[in-house]
C-alpha cells in the first residue's frame, strides 16, 4: 500500500537558498528533456527509463546538471514522462489538451528525491530531521509519525506559493506487515459502525452519535475578504504578489484544518471499530450535488473516505462503501421507501411503524448494507430496535479537536 505524509519543513536561510537553487537546475532538466522529448531523434528517447541512459552525456555538456543528486536528477526526467502519460489519459478521455509546455520558475517549485540520497533523522520529538545529499539538514514539524512498518519510498521538497516549505514522504507499506483484519464472522452490531455522511455537515453513526462537523464560517469570511483585496489590486504590482500570498495562506490554512480533523476522526474510526462501513459518495455526490457549498461538502467527503480507507489498511479495519440511493427513504426495519424532504427529522414508516431519528435510520441503513456487502445477513439476535441506541450523544468538532477523538475519555475531561 502507498501513501504519504506531509511536514512543515523549516529551513534555514542559507539552505533555502541552496534548495532554490537545486529546484532550479530541476526546472532545467525538466525543459531539458521537453526540449530533447521534441527535437533529437536518438534510440533513448521516449521513455523515462531509456532517457535516464542520457544523463551522463548531459553532464559532460553542462556541468550545473552534476551539481544535483543525480537520482533527483532521473526522477525529474520520469516526472516529465508522468506528466505526457497524465496528457495523453486527458486526451483519451475526450478532452482537448493542449502539449507540455516549458516550466517558468513560478511553475516548477519542487523536486523529488528518490530511493537514495535522503535520510530522516531524530525522529523522537516534536521536530525531527531530512538531510539531504548536496544539500544539508532541514528542520521539519514531525507532528505525525511515520509508522515503523512504513518504507520510505522518496521525499519532494516544496516551496508553496505562500514562500513556506514542505516535505512530503511517499511511504510504502509491505502488505505482508499490515495488520489482518478481523474475520468477516465475528463481525456484528458492536463492533462495526455504520455511518451517514450528513449533508448538513455532519457524521451521524449507527451506534448513536453525531459528531458536528467543523465550523469554518470565520475561515471562509476571511477568505472572501482577502480575495476581494486581492481583486482590486493591480495584476503584477509587489501588492498584488504579496496578497496573492496572504490569499494562499488562508485556503492553506483551512485546507489544513479540515485534513488535521479528518485525520482525527478517520484514526478514532478504525481504532474503536473493526468495520466502518460508508455510503459511495460518487451515487450521493451526484444525488445532491446542487450549489458551491454542497461540492465542497462531497469533495471534502470524498477526501475523508480515502483517509478512512488508508487507515483501514493501516489498523486493520474493514472499510466498506455501500450503495447511497435510498439510504435516507427506506425503513431500517422493514425496508418500505417513504420520500421525506430534508427538514423532516423524524422517521416514522407507514408500513411497521418503526420510528426513530432521520438519521439514526440511515446509519442502521449503511450499517445493514455493509454486513450484506461482505456476505453477512443482519444478526437474527439483534433486532433494529435493539440495535438502535436509546439516545444520541451530540460531539462537539472542538472536542475532537482537542482530544483527538469524539469519545468521552475521563482522563482528559473537556469542558464545553
Ligand atoms: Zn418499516
Amino acid at each position: 500500500m502507498e501513501y504519504s505524509h506531509r511536514y512543515h519543513a523549516y529551513p534555514t536561510q542559507e539552505i533555502a537558498a541552496e534548495l532554490e537553487h537545486h529546484i532550479d537546475i530541476h526546472r532545467q532538466a525538466y525543459n531539458y528533456t521537453l526540449y530533447e522529448y521534441e527535437n533529437v531523434n536518438a534510440d533513448n528517447i521516449g521513455s523515462a527509463y531509456k532517457h535516464h541512459y542520457r544523463l551522463p552525456d548531459w553532464k559532460d555538456e553542462f556541468f550545473v546538471f552534476s551539481e544535483v543528486n543525480s537520482k533527483a536528477l532521473q526522477r525529474t526526467v520520469t516526472r516529465f514522462y508522468q506528466n505526457l502519460d497524465g496528457l495523453s489519459e486527458q486526451k483519451q478521455n475526450g478532452r482537448t489538451v493542449g502539449k507540455l509546455n516549458w516550466k517558468s520558475p513560478s511553475e516548477f517549485q519542487s523536486m523529488t528525491y528518490s530511493q537514495s540520497g535522503f535520510e530522516l533523522k531524530n525522529t523522537s520529538g516534536r521536530r525531527a530531521t531530512l538531510w539531504l545529499s548536496k544539500i544539508g539538514d532541514i528542520q521539519i514539524r514531525y507532528h505525525r509519525d511515520i509508522p515503523d512498518e512504513a518504507a520510505i519510498k522518496e521525499v519532494t521538497v516544496k516551496k508553496e506559493t505562500t514562500g513556506e516549505w514542505f516535505v512530503c514522504f511517499g511511504l510504502e507499506i509491505d502488505e505482508a506487515n499490515l495488520p489482518e483484519k478481523s474475520p468477516v464472522e465475528t463481525l456484528n452490531t458492536t463492533n462495526s459502525v455504520g455511518i451517514d455522511l450528513g449533508i448538513l455537515n455532519y457524521i451521524h453513526t449507527s451506534d448513536g452519535k453525531t459528531v458536528d462537523w467543523l465550523d469554518l464560517e470565520d475561515e471562509y469570511d476571511r477568505l472572501s475578504r482577502e480575495q476581494r483585496k486581492l481583486s482590486r489590486k493591480e495584476k503584477g504590482s509587489n501588492n498584488y504578489e504579496k496578497q496573492r500570498q496572504k490569499v494562499a495562506k488562508v485556503k492553506r490554512h483551512i485546507r489544513r484544518k479540515v485534513l488535521d480533523y479528518q485525520h482525527k476522526l478517520t484514526t478514532w474510526l478504525v481504532r474503536e471499530y473493526d468495520a466502518v462501513f460508508v455510503e459511495d459518495l460518487d451515487v450521493k455526490g451526484m444525488l445532491q450535488s446542487d450549489g458551491n457549498a454542497r461540492n465542497k461538502q462531497v469533495a471534502a467527503w470524498r477526501q475523508f473516505i480515502t483517509l478512512l480507507e488508508y487507515k483501514g489498511e493501516l489498523y486493520g479495519t474493514h472499510v466498506v462503501q455501500v450503495e447511497a440511493a435510498g439510504t435516507t427513504k427506506e425503513c431500517a426495519k422493514c425496508g418500505v421507501e417513504t420520500a421525506k424532504p430534508v427538514w423532516v427529522r423524524e422517521h416514522s414508516c407507514p408500513g411497521c411503524g418503526f420510528e426513530c431519528d432521520r438519521d439514526a435510520n440511515a446509519a442502521m441503513n449503511v450499517l445493514q448494507r455493509g454486513f450484506s456487502e461482505l456476505g453477512l445477513g443482519w444478526p437474527e439476535s439483534t433486532p433494529v430496535e435493539t440495535a438502535l441506541p436509546t439516545d444520541t450523544t451530540r460531539v462537539s468538532a472542538k472536542r475532537v479537536v482537542e482530544t483527538g477523538s469524539p469519545t468521552l475519555n475521563e482522563a482528559t475531561p473537556v469542558a464545553e
